[in-house]
């Protein structure tokens, strides 16, 4: 009987594990499709100056409204794009549509404002990563310096040396970078000043708990570890007043989230 129960469990197990591995697979194959028909759209949300809300920048990010499948939160689909060998796709595509929006703005003379895309870990180390990004900037008139590069500390920079001369031609042709999720990652925090990056952004599950001395004392560490590095420093997922007050208290200047602005439109975006 227990050896019955026990055959019972493991196939229950199998018919998850494949109902899973069905849902990824037909999300892969809907994300082609997407991507061929370019249906995935950009939000952008501004990073902010904390005490006064003025907009600094923008980061881009995925969405897709699939007509098959409904929405899909880039938390799954990103994912699945990394597995499938489609992120690069998907990432020049962003970067595009970015490219885009700023030329028609620069065509018709209005400011322009930094935009961060995210980069996943096989975009960053692929050796078409600097080239695309050098051809397209030229091809759309953009400066590099309005293009920001934000690459998640959650990879653990396994290959520093890779990573450090990748980031380092990122700068040498006037592209700005950032870490993003800092403080996820398995990586100390000495690493990070072997890192030529201008920017690295506290993850917003430290910003959600600084109510905890214990999380309170990393942020402060890390606010003031990029004030000694030279590196600009922005709070994820601020969201409340007192998160703010707390933040400029640390000496934090600058944060993102749903306390100041919400991912928006390219057409909200210019309506600001
Ligand atoms: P991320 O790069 O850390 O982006 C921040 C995420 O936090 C965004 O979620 C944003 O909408 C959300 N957020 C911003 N402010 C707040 C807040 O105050 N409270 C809360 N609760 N959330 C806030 P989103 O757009 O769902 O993206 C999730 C993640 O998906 C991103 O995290 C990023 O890792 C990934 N992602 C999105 N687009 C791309 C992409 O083009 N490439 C790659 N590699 N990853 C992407
Ligand atoms: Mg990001
Ligand atoms: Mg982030
Ligand atoms: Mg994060």
């Amino acid at each position: 009987k227990a050896k019955l129960r026990a055959g019972e469990s493991t196939c229950y197990y199998e018919n998850e594990h494949d109902e899973s591995m069905m849902k990824d697979l037909r999300i892969a194959n809907e994300l082609t499709a997407a991507l061929r028909r370019e249906e995935i759209d950009v939000h952008l949300q501004p990073k902010v100056e904390l005490s006064t809300g003025k907009i600094m920048s923008f980061e881009a990010l995925a969405r897709w409204n699939s007509p098959e499948l409904g929405t899909i939160a880039p938390d799954v689909f990103i994912p699945v794009a990394e597995k499938n060998g489609k992120i690069r796709m998907l990432e020049q595509s962003l970067l595009k549509r970015v490219l885009s929006w700023l030329k028609t703005r620069q065509d018709k003379g209005l400011e322009l404002s930094q935009v961060a895309i995210n980069v996943s870990t096989d975009h960053f180390f692929h050796h078409s990563f600097i080239p695309y990004l050098v051809d397209q900037t030229a091809e759309y008139g953009i400066e590099p310096k309005w293009i920001q590069l934000e690459i998640t500390e959650r990879i653990g920079f396994v290959d520093i040396e890779t990573a450090y001369k990748v980031f380092k031609q990122l700068l040498n042709y006037g592209f700005a970078s950032s870490i993003d999720d800092f403080g996820t990652g398995y990586s100390s925090l000495s690493y990070l000043q072997k890192l030529p990056v201008t920017e690295i952004k506290i993850d917003r599950s430290f910003i959600n708990n600084m109510h905890e001395q214990q999380t309170l004392a990393i942020v402060r560490t890390i606010i003031q570890l990029a004030e000694n590095l030279g590196m600009r420093v922005v709070a994820e997922g601020v969201e409340t007043e007192e998160q703010k007050r707390m933040l400029l208290a640390l000496g934090c200047r600058i944060g993102q989230g749903y306390f100041y602005y919400r991912p928006m439109s390219l057409d909200e975006a210019n309506l600001l």
